[in-house]
């Protein structure tokens, strides 16, 4: 039996993982499963953590990278197939709402529990399915020890909103909105593994510049702070010493 303990890194753009591919030293290891599937593998270790960063690649078609649930779902559920991780975090960028205190650039992790704004299917109890709310890993502790924001987090498909994304944004008290997390999170949740996200805010939800300006702009900036909390959050899982101190700073939701 292996001790390793390993942690999935799932992210859905080259520009926000390549800061922390750098900064780890990781090694590509060519495509997941060596399958056909565009998700591209980086591995190496963070202390005794074995790491495997998961990039969601890009569109064959398009030639623009596989954002969004789809590719998602695939690069969770494969992940999992191959590595067993002990812990997946589900790394990138994401709007804020200026409102609720979210600024350009700050890093937010994942609080309470990963919803969908933009299924709509109001049916008995198809509302509370669409809307998700699947299981967050508690990351209070871990957010006071590295002063990080913590945030509830909203998932759809569109880079823009429509105002009934906006109600049921209201209604879940998000805090910042992308297109990944929720979406990983089912995965997670099927598979009995823990969870967390890390999102770096690119653009502010309710500002008059259109989403895609501030993105394009803070994108790289977002991807730098980014880099550093991740890495902070890797150290923290480790710094009590070697081997499996991961599990014991993970709440036993999962158990
Ligand atoms: N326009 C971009 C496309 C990126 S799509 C480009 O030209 O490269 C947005 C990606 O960033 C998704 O992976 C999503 O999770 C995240 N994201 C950042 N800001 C977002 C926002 N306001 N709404 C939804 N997703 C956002």
């Amino acid at each position: 039996m292996s001790a390793t303990t390993t942690v999935v890194i799932l992210m859905a753009m080259a520009e926000e993982a390549a800061p922390i591919i750098g900064e780890l030293g990781l090694v590509r290891n060519g495509r997941l499963l060596a399958t056909p599937l565009p998700m591209v593998v980086y591995e190496g270790c963070v202390d005794d953590l074995f790491i495997a960063l998961v990039v969601n690649g890009v569109d064959e078609r398009f030639g623009v990278a596989n954002v969004g649930t789809q590719p998602a779902v695939l690069s969770a559920y494969v992940a999992i197939q191959q590595y067993n991780p002990d812990l997946i975090i589900n790394a990138g960028t994401a709007g804020g709402f200026g409102q609720r205190g979210c600024q350009i650039g700050d890093v937010y992790i994942s609080a309470g529990s990963f919803k969908f704004h933009d299924r709509r299917i109001p049916l008995p109890g198809y509302t509370e399915y669409g809307i998700g709310s699947y299981p967050a890993e508690n990351t209070t502790a871990m957010a006071q020890a590295l002063g990080l924001k913590q945030g509830a987090i909203s998932t759809g498909n569109s880079l823009d909103k429509t105002h009934t994304d906006l109600d049921m944004m209201g209604v879940c008290d998000a805090d910042v909105k992308e297109m990944e997390a929720a979406a990983i999170a089912w995965v997670a949740w099927l598979y009995g593994k823990p969870m967390i996200a890390l999102k770096a805010i690119t653009d502010l939800v309710d500002s008059p510049v259109r989403p895609e300006e501030q993105f394009v702009d803070n994108l790289a900036a977002a991807s730098e702070n980014l880099c550093q909390k991740v890495v902070e959050v890797l150290h923290y899982y480790t710094e009590d010493g070697p081997a499996l101190s991961l599990r014991h700073k993970l709440p036993a939701i999962y158990a």
